[in-house]
């Protein structure tokens, strides 16, 4: 449990977290959400940890501040809620249900210090992520399909070498 959070339970305050990676979460309906993990989460600005993690959505303000790069440290307002997690199966009667906290609706999202690959990639036009021209999430580079919508990205089409001879016909003007 995150016992540094439930301190601070109920309080609106500033937090900051590095960027590590982005993910997805199933949803209700329509294509998963995206979600982000945020690590050594400070309190700010007292610089106290509070928790090793966290998930959030990608929220539209999250999504303003363009794609993340790994360690990218990410400021916000957020306030301490409590939440359940953990599994139940009523029928065979398992409850694992359990009390943790974590840091909901985040606002004034800020990027408070872009990490050296943030500049590298984004100065030298070096592809970071394989962004998907379908839904936009930023798959790993390696990915043959899009994490959330499943899109296929396909290789173009190489031109197939043709085995045909073709005739050059000179110009009686060069000849
Ligand atoms: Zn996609």
């Amino acid at each position: 449990m995150r016992e540094k959070l439930k301190e601070r339970l109920g309080n609106r305050s500033r937090y900051k977290g590095t960027f590590s990676k982005y993910g997805v979460k199933l949803a209700y309906k329509g294509w998963p959400r995206v979600t982000l993990c945020l690590t050594d989460v400070k309190a700010v600005p007292s610089d106290e940890t509070v928790t090793d993690h966290l998930w959030f959505n990608e929220t539209k303000e999250f999504q303003s501040l363009g794609p993340l790069y790994p360690e990218d440290v990410v400021a916000f307002d957020a306030r301490v809620r409590p939440y359940e997690k953990g599994y139940v199966n009523n029928r065979e009667e398992v409850d694992m249900r359990e009390t943790d906290y974590r840091l909901s609706h985040p606002t004034h999202v800020a990027i408070v210090e872009y990490s050296k690959c943030h500049w590298e990639c984004r100065e030298r036009g070096v592809k970071h992520y394989e962004t998907c021209p379908r839904c936009g999430y930023h798959n790993d580079l390696d990915a043959e399909v899009c994490r959330r919508c499943s899109y296929r990205f396909v290789e173009q089409p190489q031109p197939t070498p043709t085995k045909t001879y073709t005739q050059i016909t000179l110009k009686p003007s060069i000849l």
